[in-house]
């Protein structure tokens, strides 16, 4: 197990679109492995493979265990579908941005289907904070950030305020 760098906007690779993952071996589970160690280090609820620099649809969460409760989920290859007309605007942070945070609209609820680390096909439905963040990662996977859901004036204000704080 090692922590791994997370690679840190505006790095390139996190405006990439990944590409699939093919087989579920020894290096890929190790890989995840890692990711939990990294995102539990950071400490974070969600990594994607981009922040580490590996240009695969993977992804790391657990929204519940900085409540004390641990429910780890590995997800390769996931797909959201949207379920319901609801949205909700929360302030939403990322590892590979530190030190500032976008309000993010969304939708409420979500259908996340993923491969697990077992390889099986699954589906699960997530509202709230886990919807929130299943949509962040899967954002990762397709070069997508938070800065990129704000309208020109508030991106602008944001990247300067990080610009400002990383220099
Ligand atoms: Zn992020």
């Amino acid at each position: 197990m090692s922590v791994l760098p997370i690679v840190a906007w505006p790095d390139p690779r996190l405006k990439r679109i990944c590409a699939p993952v093919e087989r579920i071996d020894d290096a890929l589970r190790q890989l995840v492995s890692d990711m939990f160690e990294t995102m539990y280090d950071a400490p974070g609820r969600g990594l994607a493979a981009p922040q580490v620099g590996v240009m695969q649809r993977l992804f790391v969460m657990d929204a519940t265990w900085k409540e004390g409760t641990r429910t780890p989920l590995a997800c390769m290859n996931p797909e959201v579908a949207v379920l319901g007309e609801a949205l909700s605007t929360n302030e939403e942070a990322c590892l590979s941005i530190k030190g500032v945070a976008a309000d993010v609209t969304r939708p409420n609820q979500i259908e996340l289907t993923f491969t697990d680390i077992e390889g099986v096909r699954l589906s699960m439905i997530l509202e709230g904070f886990a919807a929130i963040c299943a949509q962040h990662e899967c954002d990762h996977l397709d070069g997508r950030v938070i800065f990129d859901h704000l309208d020109d004036a508030a991106r602008d204000a944001l990247e300067a305020e990080y610009r400002a704080m990383t220099q």
